[in-house]
């Protein structure tokens, strides 16, 4: 394990790293994106140094395929802006060049220091927390302020060899997740970072080691002082992955499920796994096979799952003071998305999404009367998939069930949304997802 001061002094005397030819690894050109190569070799024939970095390098060597190509080079910001028309450069933290190719993106940054080895602590906060994140560096200066080791594998244009500084190919052999430095320090530094840790070894089944795992518990409450709207960018990698149950049962496990859905966290401790729980377990599992069959899967659906329960209960609050179902929904839905964003930002077209679903489950318990405007409605669809989800999870509707699905088989056009995919099939994936993952419960 290398601490933040061995990581000084290994810095200053510039280790060799581990250097995998192209003959003992299996990244081949093949699995790098067109783009990428593109920006790659560009880099490379105007004579900088570039690498394709992080979670591509990682993907690729777990036989996975990649999310994203991110590149780094010695080219510094405005130097990168030459060589490409289509580039844009961004970010105030870190300024990266951003290289536009139709719908895709591929980000370019420029090799830089960490500070856990810098004697000044310039661009970080008295607490420790990274502010500005702009010295720039070399390749071995750049590996340091990465995350994990297996995030730090470098992939070299030059000679496409793998360059490994940190023992990250070891990790990933081993299936283990390291944060790279002293654990504490780089927590500190930017405790998103233990969200990531939760991240990666639910979606890439990996061990956190022990050193890292152990300051989560007494650091966690940093991730209080995270900006809303990196918590809410964070949650959409989180829930949004096509792990979402491995990762929920995880982010339970170590308590940090509170720093994103208070409220709902709050009543899965008063009620041990019984309807919230199961709810949430089905609506996640219902996600993730979406996003595994490469369908979509809104914000919207999921933030109304997540913040379900507390609605429920508010609103049932607001029916015994006499107001009507569908106010009190209204009602319940505002008061617990306004205490919602206090944690995590949401943009505007989610949380209407998400008091549209709401509000229709009011609606959808008046069978008869104005059925057509409601099925007309365009979140119909979901709003019908999320009853089946209340009905699945334990809640006696079963009539409404029925009269709703014969309600729009009678009328085609019902919806306007994809139907998600609630049959058998993902109550049977649900069952074994949650068997395999009982011992973890
Ligand atoms: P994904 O598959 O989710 O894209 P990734 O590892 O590529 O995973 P990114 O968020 O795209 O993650 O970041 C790219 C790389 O930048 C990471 O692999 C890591 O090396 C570095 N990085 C990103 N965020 C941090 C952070 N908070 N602290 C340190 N290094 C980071
Ligand atoms: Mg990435």
């Amino acid at each position: 394990m290398i601490d933040s001061k061995e990581s000084k002094n290994i810095s200053r005397l510039k280790i060799t790293p581990i250097v995998i030819p192209r003959s003992q690894h299996i990244i081949s050109r093949m699995q790098i994106n067109d783009n990428a190569l593109k920006v790659l070799y560009r880099l490379k024939n105007a004579k900088y140094k570039a690498y394709l970095v992080g979670g591509a390098v990682r993907d690729i060597l777990l036989g996975r395929r990649p999310k994203d190509f991110d590149v780094v080079t010695d080219a510094k910001p405005e130097q990168i802006r030459e060589l490409f028309r289509n580039c844009r450069l961004i970010g105030r933290r870190f300024r990266l060049a951003h290289i536009q190719f139709g719908k895709e993106i591929i980000e370019v940054s420029t090799f830089r220091a960490p500070h856990h080895i810098s004697d000044k602590n310039e661009g970080q906060a008295k607490d420790g927390r990274i502010i500005r994140d702009n010295v720039y560096g070399d390749i071995d200066d750049d590996v340091w302020r990465r995350d994990f080791t297996i995030n730090s594998l470098f992939y070299n244009i030059e000679d496409f060899s793998v360059v490994d500084y940190v023992g990250g190919i070891k990790d990933l052999e081993i299936g283990q997740l390291r944060l790279i430095g002293d654990p504490v320090k780089r927590y500190i530094e930017d405790p998103v970072r233990i969200l990531r840790a939760i991240r990666f070894a639910s979606k890439l089944n990996l061990k956190i080691h022990s050193d890292t795992e152990k300051p989560i518990k007494d650091y966690s409450n940093l991730l209080e002082n995270i900006p809303s709207a990196r918590l809410y960018e964070e949650i959409l990698k989180l829930f949004l992955n096509g792990h979402a149950v491995e990762t929920f049962i995880l982010l339970r496990k170590y308590n940090l499920f509170k720093y994103l859905f208070p409220q709902m966290d709050q009543l899965l401790n008063e009620t041990q796994k019984n309807y919230s729980y199961e709810f949430i377990m089905r609506a996640l599992n219902n996600t993730d096979q979406r996003i595994n069959e490469g369908d979509s899967a809104t914000p919207g659906f999921l933030l109304a799952a997540m913040l379900w329960e507390p609605v429920r209960i508010l609103s049932s609050e607001y029916i015994s003071n006499n107001l009507s179902e569908v106010e009190a929904a209204k009602l319940a839905g505002d008061t617990i998305i306004s205490k919602q964003i206090s944690s995590t930002s949401i943009p505007r077209r989610y949380t209407h999404m998400a008091r549209d679903i709401w509000t229709l489950q009011a609606r959808l318990k008046r069978t008869k009367k104005k059925s057509l405007r409601v099925l007309m409605h365009p979140k119909f669809r979901a709003a019908y998939d999320f009853l089946l989800l209340r009905a699945q999870s334990g809640e006696r509707l079963e009539n409404l069930v029925d009269y709703w699905t014969k309600e729009q088989l009678d009328e085609p056009l019902a919806g306007k949304d994809k139907p998600r995919k609630l049959g058998n099939r993902s109550n049977s994936s649900y069952r074994r997802t949650r068997n395999s993952r009982k011992k973890d419960l």
